[in-house]
C-alpha cells in the first residue's frame, strides 16, 4: 500500500499545502496522505510559531471532507525536534510492507542535505516533489537531492504551482484581514482570526 507522509509547520496551512497533495494522491495512487504538523521543526529556528495544537487543528479543518487526507499528531511532541527519519521509521514499524512516499515542496527537497541521516531517508522512501515554481527541478550535481534523483527515488508531481506561502498569509492575518479568496480554506481563516493566532 502506498502512503504519503507530509511534514511541515503549516503555520497556517494554505491551498499550496493541499492542491498539490491531492494531485500526488491521484498521480501516485496513494491510499492516503498523512499531514504531520511539527511542534519543533529541526530547520526553522528563530521565529515563534503558533501553538502546535492550533496548527494541528487548522490542518484538521483544511482536510475535513477530503477522503484521502488525514492528520497525525506524531510530530507534535515537544520534548525535542521532530526528525523525518524517525517519523519514517515509526510508520515503517507500524506496517513493514508500506510503500512510503515523502511529500515535500521543491525548496525542502533541495535542502535534503540538512535532514538528519538523509542517506537513510533516500533508502527508505520515494520523494514526491511538489513544485513551488515553474522552474525545472535542478539539484546541483553531487548534492543529496541529486543522489536521490540519480537513484531513481524521485517523482515530480504534475501540478501548476500554487503561489501562496504561509509567510504571506500571516501578513494578512496579523492585521486582522482575510487573505485573498482561494488562498486558505475559509474555516482555517475563521479559526486563525477567532483565536488571534497571528495578531
Ligand atoms: P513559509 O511560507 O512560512 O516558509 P512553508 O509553507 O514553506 O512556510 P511549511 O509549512 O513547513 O512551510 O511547508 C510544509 C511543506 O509544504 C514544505 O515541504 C514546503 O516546501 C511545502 N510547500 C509550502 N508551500 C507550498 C506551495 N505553495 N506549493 C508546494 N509546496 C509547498
Amino acid at each position: 500500500m502506498k502512503v504519503g507522509i507530509y511534514g511541515g509547520t503549516f503555520d497556517p496551512v494554505h491551498r499550496g499545502h493541499i492542491d498539490p497533495v491531492l494531485a500526488a494522491v491521484g498521480q501516485l495512487g496513494l491510499a492516503e496522505a498523512i499531514y504531520l504538523p511539527t511542534a519543533r521543526p529541526p530547520h526553522k529556528a528563530g521565529r515563534p510559531l503558533a501553538p502546535a495544537r492550533r496548527r494541528y487543528e487548522m490542518v484538521e479543518l483544511a482536510v475535513a471532507g477530503e477522503a484521502h487526507l488525514r492528520v497525525s499528531g506524531f510530530e507534535l511532541r515537544e520534548d525535542g525536534p521532530a526528525y523525518t527519519i524517525e517519523t519514517i521509521e515509526h510508520f515503517r514499524g507500524a506496517d513493514p510492507k508500506v510503500d512510503l512516499h515523502l511529500l515535500l515542496g521543491t525548496d525542502s527537497f533541495l535542502e535534503l542535505h540538512i535532514f538528519r541521516r538523509w542517506r537513510d531517508i533516500v533508502s527508505a522512501v520515494t520523494f514526491a516533489v511538489l513544485g513551488r515554481s515553474a522552474a525545472p527541478l535542478e539539484p546541483s550535481p553531487g548534492s543529496a537531492a541529486w543522489v536521490a534523483r540519480t537513484q531513481g527515488r524521485v517523482v515530480e508531481i504534475d501540478h501548476p504551482p500554487v503561489d501562496v506561502s504561509s509567510t504571506e498569509v500571516r501578513r494578512y492575518l496579523s492585521r486582522g484581514d482575510r487573505p485573498p479568496t482561494g488562498w486558505v480554506p475559509e474555516a482555517v481563516v475563521d479559526y486563525a482570526l477567532k483565536h488571534q493566532l497571528y495578531s
